[in-house]
């Protein structure tokens, strides 16, 4: 049987992991890896996170099982802050706890698979790498769509909407929530409005990834386009992490909601999502939902949270502004959200700012802003300027 298997090639950002970890140069800089660093270089855990878990240890009583739904009280308390009020009380919309995003964003393609094999998932370029096989792998068809124009470092919209008419009725359509990966740059707000007409006339379905909320311009602003998708459409998908912005990471902790067409649907829809889950996982790891809830169930640990989020959100929007005054091909950064950014490099050059200098980087480009700080930006952007054209 295993004698049948090919060789896989390795993960690209682990490979560049392992590099940097054998560069003995003392100011070798990692803007690979997708986490938040703080200035240290570190990916702590956030202060609430760790109140939350004191309190979990002093009085979780019981490990037993829960459900497929997972912490039903953790999707609930979580629904506001993603949905916003309204859609959160939308009888329409019904909501489990998954592990991760990448688990949000599996179930919702089990259940595309279940509801109609035949419906094809569209997935504008560049995108988060693991987005294409998570939907193969349900056996759905993929299918591209241009999305962001390199050379201009902005999102390519006619380009967009000319790929949505190549999409039949009842196909879905994948949309970052906000944060883009890898290029960090999200659609305008008037361009979420026709957007969200344009789904609507062509009876698409939405299923949006919420991978980094409040890592952009805020909770708020963040999920702002989204609900302006929802409220727009009758049938949508939100797939959601709090991995990045609760810095849960290892602990899997995820949502996904399903909005039917009306509220009678909301039941056979869950139901469905419950058989899935059981085969899936049966049930998603409680730990890190448990820290989620518990924070949002007291005021005083979320407003911490929010507090901690923010600060967070401030560095990344004053090194993208550093970056984005160096110079003028650099200037989009200033203008772009989340932890990502596509530098306007080759893979010659990527080789290079590694060789040279010991910035480590995929060959895409890609960096993680927070790699970065007060002192290492400085010299990142020295080592970059003589790349750079214009
Ligand atoms: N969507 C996007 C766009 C991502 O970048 C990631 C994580 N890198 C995920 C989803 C999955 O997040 P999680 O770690 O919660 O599975």
């Amino acid at each position: 049987l295993f004698g049948r298997l090919e060789r896989q090639a390795p993960d690209a950002l682990l490979a560049i992991i392992g590099l940097h970890r054998a560069d003995p140069r003392p100011g070798k800089i990692d803007v690979g890896v997708g986490v938040y660093r703080d200035a240290t270089g570190a990916t702590p855990v956030m202060r609430a996170v760790k109140a939350a878990e004191a309190r979990l240890l002093a009085t979780q009583d019981t490990k037993s099982y829960l459900g497929p739904e997972g912490d039903q009280r953790f999707t609930d308390l979580l629904a506001p802050i993603a949905l916003g009020g309204a859609l959160a009380a939308d009888g329409r919309i019904t909501g489990v706890q998954t592990p991760g995003g990448t688990g949000a964003l599996r179930l919702a393609a089990e259940l595309i698979a279940v509801a109609d094999a035949e419906r094809a998932v569209w997935i504008g370029t560049p995108t988060w790498p693991n987005h294409a096989p998570i939907f193969r792998a349900a056996g759905l068809t993929v299918r591209t769509q241009a999305y962001y124009d390199a050379a201009q470092s902005r999102v390519d919209f006619d380009a967009f909407l000319a790929g949505l008419t190549q999409a039949r009725a009842g196909d879905v359509v994948l949309l970052h929530g906000c944060c883009h990966n890898p290029t960090g740059t999200g659609f305008a707000h008037h361009e979420w409005a026709v957007l969200a007409k344009e789904i609507a006339r062509r009876g698409l379905i939405p299923l949006v990834d919420l991978a980094y909320q409040g890592l952009g311009q805020g909770l708020e602003e963040d999920a702002a386009g989204m609900h302006v998708v929802l409220n727009g459409v009758p049938e949508a998908m939100v797939a959601y992490s709090c991995d990045k912005n609760f810095a849960l990471y290892r602990e899997r902790v995820g949502a996904l909601w399903v909005q039917a067409d009306r509220p009678a649907m909301a039941l056979p829809v869950r139901e469905n999502m419950l058989v899935l889950a059981r085969s899936l996982w049966s049930m998603p790891p409680d730990h890190g939902a448990a820290i989620v809830r518990t924070i949002l169930e007291e005021p005083a640990l979320t407003s911490d949270w929010r507090d901690e989020l923010t600060q967070m959100c401030g560095r990344i929007r004053s090194l993208r502004a550093i970056l984005g005054a160096a110079h003028p091909a650099l200037a989009p950064i200033a203008r772009q959200d989340g932890l990502f950014a596509l530098l306007p490099i080759g893979r010659e050059t990527v080789a290079a700012l590694r060789a040279e200098h010991g910035i480590y980087m995929p060959d895409s480009g890609r960096i993680n802003i927070a790699g970065l700080n007060d002192e290492t930006v400085a010299r990142f952007v020295a080592a970059l300027l003589p790349h750079l054209k214009g």
